[in-house]
């Protein structure tokens, strides 16, 4: 039988508790044994988290694994690595792979390699029509129904433009209580866009996206959702009127929720001025205003948390000319540190509420138990323990993924994964991810 480990003396921070406090966490057959002060050791293997955050382990709901098919930027497994030492415990995969998850068996098969890697657990996202082409819905009943179980559908990557598509979508979605996401971006006004429409656009002279080009299709969903009466979740939220347009929404009591990633939470479209493709993404950095409004949604709860968006490009693919390259950015080993520096450092937003964002409700909103605490005796013993103070550089040739474009290199961040605990087990020790699970 495992040894029972004692998590000694961590600032213990648990949104679904309230609990802020030095404490203990004694974890014993994969399960959290007691929280408290001074517990004794009685033969537990100690480890020492004085100074360190410990919490429920981050879950993000919207991730790119590129497996099957791009295996050369992304596997299951790099990408569970990535995740485990970014702090993660669950992440959901988006279905543009290569073949689509669309069906039981793609689903599956994803579901299946996550559990057989065993560093975080892959949820993966079902497709919202055949083959991402927008015309048919895909087999939504045989996804759900397959031992994937999959409850959140989306096409992301492409959006889904057909209005009376999308609300039969949301209707199907609806019969098992499922959550629909949709790229929000309309295709007649993103056509042949390269970067938010704007000043900095028209001193670069790149072709821009204007941020209606994602506030028509967002405005049209929460009007379909309120329709079917079903659940929709915005991904990446980006503009400011996007924001305002949710916020609205939730007060007339369409049920969504939405999300935002930490690069359009901490950049701007100014970045693009050096042409780097890195800097090139869906939706496309905006202005320090939708940032702020970001923010301010983030604070207030109108977004209600934070995902990676992490998406994988093989150098090959992403080294070309701005307007060329494959929108997408790393994201999962930089998101705390990216979080801490820009919003938690400058008293913007505390750990509890950051904690909320990257943990509790994404695990809420995906249904996810055994995830997102509560730091209680007999719940899962599923948690990260970092450092908040920690400052690091990010340096892309030591990253976990297959793949470095991230728009965080050379930027020094704050807050550092020393920890990460799976059902009991650490997926990540001191620093580096822990193999052998299989
Ligand atoms: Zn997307």
């Amino acid at each position: 039988m495992p040894k029972a480990i004692l998590l000694k003396g961590g600032r213990v921070v648990d949104p679904a508790t309230g609990l802020d406090a030095v404490r203990d966490v004694l974890v014993e057959k994969g399960v959290i044994a007691a929280v408290g002060k001074g517990l004794g050791a009685n033969g537990a293997t100690v480890v020492d988290c004085d100074g360190l955050v410990v919490a429920p382990a981050f879950v993000d709901l919207h991730a790119h694994l590129r497996e099957p098919g791009r295996e050369d930027a992304e596997t299951i497994e790099s990408g569970s690595r990535a995740a485990a030492i970014g702090g993660y415990s669950a992440l959901c995969a988006m279905a543009n792979t290569s073949p689509v998850a669309d069906s039981a068996a793609v689903v599956e098969q994803v579901f299946n390699t996550g559990r057989a890697v065993g560093l975080v657990d892959v949820y993966p996202v079902g497709a919202l029509t055949v083959g991402l082409e927008g015309k048919h819905l895909a087999e939504m009943g045989e996804m759900h129904d397959s031992a994937a179980h999959v409850t959140f559908f989306s096409d992301d990557g492409r959006c889904v433009q057909d209005s009376g598509l999308m609300r039969r979508a949301l209707e199907y979605a609806r019969a098992f209580d499922a959550i629909v996401a949709n790229h929000a971006e309309d295709a007649g006004l993103a056509d042949g866009g390269a970067m938010n429409e704007g000043e900095v656009s028209g001193l670069l002279g790149l072709p821009g996206i204007p941020g209606e080009a994602e506030e028509l299709i967002i405005a049209r969903d929460l009007a379909l959702a309120k329709l079917a009466g079903a659940r929709l979740h915005v991904p990446h939220v980006s503009t400011a009127n996007s924001v305002a347009l949710i916020r609205a929404a939730k007060e007339a009591g369409v049920r969504v929720t939405a999300e935002a990633t930490p690069h359009h939470l901490a950049l701007t479209d100014t970045l693009v001025a050096s042409f780097d493709p890195v800097f090139r993404v869906a939706p496309p950095l905006r202005t320090r205003a939708d940032v702020d409004a970001l923010r301010a949604g983030l604070i207030d709860g109108t977004i209600d948390c934070v995902a990676t968006d992490h998406a994988p490009h093989a150098r090959e693919d992403k080294e070309k000319e701005f307007d060329k390259a494959p929108p997408g950015m790393l994201g999962l080993e930089t998101a705390l540190g990216v979080l801490i520096a820009e919003l938690v450092a400058p008293g913007l937003l505390n750990l509890t509420q950051l904690i909320d964002r990257m943990s509790t409700t994404p695990a809420r909103i995906r249904g996810l138990v055994g995830h997102g605490g509560p730091v209680a005796a007999g719940a899962a013993a599923t948690l990260v323990a970092f450092d908040p103070a920690a400052r690091w550089v990010v340096d892309p040739t030591r990253l976990q993924s297959l793949s470095d474009n991230t728009p965080f290199a050379g930027r020094e961040l704050q807050g550092k994964v020393v920890h990460t605990m799976l059902r009991g087990k650490f997926t990540v020790l001191d620093g580096e991810v822990v193999h052998g699970q299989r």
